[in-house]
């Protein structure tokens, strides 16, 4: 397989751009891997493309029951950023912080990674202390925070609307200006192309329907392309992670909402950060087709329905208005869902389970898009060793049983809050 380069770009342009070949191949199932990751979203295949690179996996497989990204990778609104309070989310999101700044020349694949600053509007003196507390702790563990007043906010986004008598009347924000977006079907594509020429088959169109067991642990699974022995084998599902944990006879902590998002018509530049209204619940950019991108909360009921529903859609809109007046003339363009799987404290989970062999890597909520890189990093270190990486330590499931929960925004067990 070629690299991409500008020499390649000139070599293809002068012949038509008639010898691309495809980005990875389209491998038939063999009937035994080493490890099979089940799930062809971002998270699954960073994992094998790390489980190859780093730890010298030559025999995997990543099984997609549908399409690569298909999920919530190709669904979500690509926020990228680190700003946590607790320890041990702050270090895991940095790591994953880390390798996005040089993730498109690791790959040699654009991902597109801008870093545009992501700001966290603060409406009450209140918010405003309890930003400074996370903008503080995050110095603490290495990360750039900024508090920023009124009138910095109003420098840093000129279209928002500051004045007193806004609806919510802005008192200041933390900035992370390291923070950003990256171009969702790239990253898929990107971790696809690389973790391919490293050897990976990637298995589209098949579903796993089936997780067999014997006395010691995984010894393989049932798909709608055959089945397949493989004693290490791990569940990068996201929204469906606790259906296939049933398939093995595990019952997880984990909720399935679905999340909206919508994109406005494309409009001119306007708009060069990512804003998120807390208050209210609103994050919005714009896109580098000129969309505005925005999503709310999650829709307050179970469901695996991949669509949205109007009062949601309503609640997004009013919030924008709300903050950018004159944006209330863009029509929205087009809207979609994706399915969350929320756990019982907004942190997500991976590690090992009760099932040797087994390995979940779930539990997202709203936030897995950013720790994509980061994920597959460590879930292939714990896929590879059984052991946790030091970075997912505090990540396992074990914590529901121990009470060490990482409960971040201190909201408890109801997962429409986190
Ligand atoms: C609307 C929306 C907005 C979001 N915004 C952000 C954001 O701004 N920033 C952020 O960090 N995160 C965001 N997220 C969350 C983020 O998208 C997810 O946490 C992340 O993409 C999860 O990646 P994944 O690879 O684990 O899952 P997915 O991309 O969902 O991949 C899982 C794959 O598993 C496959 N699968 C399921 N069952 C089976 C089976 N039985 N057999 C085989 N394959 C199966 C699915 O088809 C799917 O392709 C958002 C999510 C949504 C829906």
């Amino acid at each position: 397989m070629s690299r991409y380069s500008i020499a390649s770009l000139i070599r293809h342009g002068l012949t038509g751009h008639k010898g691309w070949k495809p980005a990875w191949r389209d491998p038939e199932p063999k009937p035994q891997y080493d490890a099979i990751i089940v799930g062809g979203g971002g998270h699954g295949l960073a994992s094998a493309y790390y489980l190859a690179k780093n730890h010298g996996f030559t025999n995997i497989a990543v099984l997609e029951k549908g399409w690569l990204g298909g999920g919530n990778t190709g669904r979500n609104t690509t926020i990228v950023r680190s700003n946590y309070l607790l320890d041990a989310n702050a270090k895991f999101y940095e790591h994953a912080m880390k390798l996005w700044e040089g993730l498109s020349q690791d790959l040699n694949f654009n991902v597109m990674f801008s870093q545009r600053g992501v700001i966290n509007l603060a409406h009450s003196k209140g918010q405003l202390e309890g930003f400074r507390r996370r903008g503080n702790a995050m110095r603490l563990n290495g990360i750039d925070a900024e508090l920023l007043n009124r009138d910095e906010v109003a420098a840093f986004v000129p279209e928002l609307d500051v004045s007193p008598t806004a609806r919510f009347p802005v008192e200041g924000g933390l900035l992370q200006r390291r923070g950003g977006t990256a171009r969702h079907d790239a990253v898929a594509w990107g971790y696809a192309r690389a973790a391919d020429q490293r050897g990976v088959d990637i298995i589209q169109n098949c579903e796993v329907t089936g997780i067999r067991r014997d006395d010691r642990g995984v010894v393989g699974v049932e798909t709608s392309r055959g089945y397949m022995a493989c004693r290490r084998v791990g569940l990068a599902v996201a929204g469906h992670s606790s259906q296939l944990a049933a398939m093995a006879g595990v019952r997880l902590p984990i909720e399935s909402h679905v999340l909206q998002a919508m994109v406005t018509e494309p409009v001119k530049p306007c708009l060069d950060t990512v804003v998120t209204f807390g208050a209210a619940h609103l994050y919005v950019s714009q896109s580098d087709k000129g969309e505005l991108v925005m999503g709310g909360d999650i829709d307050g009921y179970n469901s695996f329905a991949q669509r949205g529903s109007l009062d949601v859609i309503e609640h997004v809109a009013s919030c924008l208005v709300a903050l950018f007046p004159q944006f209330s003339r863009l029509r929205i363009l087009r809207t979609w869902g994706g399915i969350m799987d929320m756990t019982m404290d907004g942190s997500p989970i991976i590690g090992t389970t009760p099932v040797p062999g087994l390995f979940l890597n779930g539990g997202w909520c709203y936030g897995g898009f950013k720790a994509t890189p980061a994920s597959g990093w460590v879930f292939a270190h714990t896929m590879a060793t059984g052991q946790s990486h030091e970075l997912n330590a505090d990540l396992s499931l074990d914590r529901f049983h121990t009470g060490r929960i990482l409960d971040e925004k201190g909201a408890g067990p109801y997962p429409w809050l986190h």
